[in-house]
């Protein structure tokens, strides 16, 4: 579903990603994994569209990202073409950023309503069942300032959902929380995960990444270090400097 090759980004003259190579089979769970500054969020931000790229080219579900590709010349998409290819696209932050003036359930109804046309009933019809499948089906009148940092989150998961993504990217979903909410959300992911959902998870939650990665990608500098199944790369990692972070971390 995610295709990404040779995947280049300068911010100035800093080289972030320096080629990056990465895949993601339509129903799998890739974690990123790497320290502070290895260009994991840049990555994603750079999947949807958040950045644009200096060199190689990204596919989501076939359709190149951000161009057209004519004659074998790329051509810039247009501002419409490229917010129709970010619908196709979830994201959830590391803060949950929910408006604070519209409830749990008006969070998740407004992007189907406002961006897709849906009508205001049926988008809130389906707001609940999102609400109750991330386990908060009674707090929908609540405030995002009335519920906790991880039912925020839930909720901030349930407005991706309601898009209809065909896939989810997350960065450091849990990182903001204290440790005893960190729990609940990633309960949530690991749901959507076994329903088939094709995600992109950064994340510094070695337990969550055995358990639910299909393939865990270690990054630094800007490069892949090393990618393969966690069995390989957290329970063997070949590199010296994979190494070093799990024992860090550990
Ligand atoms: P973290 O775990 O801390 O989020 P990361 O691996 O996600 O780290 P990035 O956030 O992608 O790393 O950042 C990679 C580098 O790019 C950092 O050195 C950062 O300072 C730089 N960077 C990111 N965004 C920008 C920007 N908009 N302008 C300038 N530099 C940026």
């Amino acid at each position: 579903l995610v295709r990404a090759v040779n995947v280049t980004k300068s911010f100035h003259h800093q080289e972030v990603l320096k080629g990056i190579d990465l895949e993601v089979d339509t129903g799998q769970v890739v974690c990123l994994l790497g320290p502070s500054g290895s260009g994991k969020t840049t990555f994603l931000r750079c999947v949807n569209q958040l950045e644009g790229i200096d060199g190689g080219r990204i596919w989501v579900d076939g359709d190149l990202i951000g161009y057209a590709e004519r004659n074998g010349k790329l051509y810039k998409l247009k501002d419409k073409e490229i917010a129709a290819q970010r619908r196709e696209i979830g994201m959830v932050f590391q803060r949950f950023n929910l408006f604070p003036h519209m409830t749990a359930l008006e969070n998740v109804a407004e992007a189907p309503v406002q961006v897709k046309g849906e009508s205001r009933a049926a988008a809130r019809h389906r707001a609940q069942e999102l609400l109750d499948r991330v386990g908060l089906g009674d707090r929908g009148t609540a405030y995002p300032a009335q519920l906790s940092g991880g039912q925020q989150q839930r909720v901030a998961i349930a407005r991706a959902l309601a898009m209809q993504p065909k896939l989810m990217l997350f960065d450091e979903p849990t990182s903001a929380l204290d440790p005893e909410l960190v729990g609940e959300v990633l309960a949530v992911i690991k749901e959507l995960a076994g329903e088939g959902m094709t995600m992109i998870v950064v994340t510094h939650e070695m337990s969550f990444a055995r358990e639910v990665a299909d393939t865990v990608v270690f990054m630094d500098g800007g490069v892949v270090v090393e990618a393969g199944p966690p069995s390989q790369v957290i329970g063997d990692p070949q590199h010296q400097r994979t190494k070093t972070f799990l024992t860090r971390l550990r």
